[in-house]
């Protein structure tokens, strides 16, 4: 499974690397959040997507 976070939609509040910091990061100036690498490992794919459920944008997509 792979993780995309939109970055036109991401606000930039830090909840995604919080919840699932193995998949998700901030950028050098933490205004934006990136999947760390697009191909999710296969224990982390819950944690993922409950990061990507959380998102008060919607900006993760998990599939
Ligand atoms: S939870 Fe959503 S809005 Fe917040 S940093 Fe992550 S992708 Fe951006």
């Amino acid at each position: 499974m792979k993780a995309i976070v939109d970055q036109e939609a991401c606000i930039g509040c830090g909840l995604c690397p919080n919840i699932c910091p193995e998949v998700y990061e901030m950028t050098d100036d933490d205004e934006k959040a990136i999947a760390i690498d697009e191909e999710i490992p296969e224990d982390k794919v819950d944690s993922a997507k409950e990061a990507a459920d959380a998102c008060p944008t919607d900006a993760i997509k998990v599939s």
